[in-house]
């Protein structure tokens, strides 16, 4: 199962041509999610990133890890982020009406 933790995306890509996948350690296809990596920080994939969500995730296993620790402040920022962009995606979707007593309810009015 190559899916995305937060929105379930199918996360493989495109189709290895059967004459390449030797290069592609026998994979039949391409993944879409993103390794990111921070320069300064670690040289390589620190953790990985969805491409149609924006969640983040760890690469490095929990524990005595230390790539997993670094990685850790800049996984729960990106989180943060989707999940404020989600809030206010949802928000925005809300009916004049839905809003306007969203708004009231914020302010304890009636
Ligand atoms: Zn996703």
């Amino acid at each position: 199962m190559n899916i995305c933790p937060n929105c379930k995306t199918d996360l493989n890509g495109t189709e290895i041509p059967e004459e390449n996948r030797h290069l592609y350690g026998d994979k039949t296809h391409f993944n879409r999610k993103i390794g990111v990596e921070v320069r300064g920080m670690y040289d390589g994939v620190l953790f990985w990133k969805c491409p149609d969500c924006n969640w983040a995730w760890d690469r490095w296993p929990k524990g005595e890890s230390r790539l997993w620790a670094l990685a850790q402040t800049h996984i729960t920022r990106q989180q943060n982020t989707v999940i404020l962009h989600e809030e206010a995606r949802r928000f925005a979707a809300l009916t004049p009406e839905g809003r306007a007593d969203l708004e009231a309810f914020w302010k304890g009015g009636e």
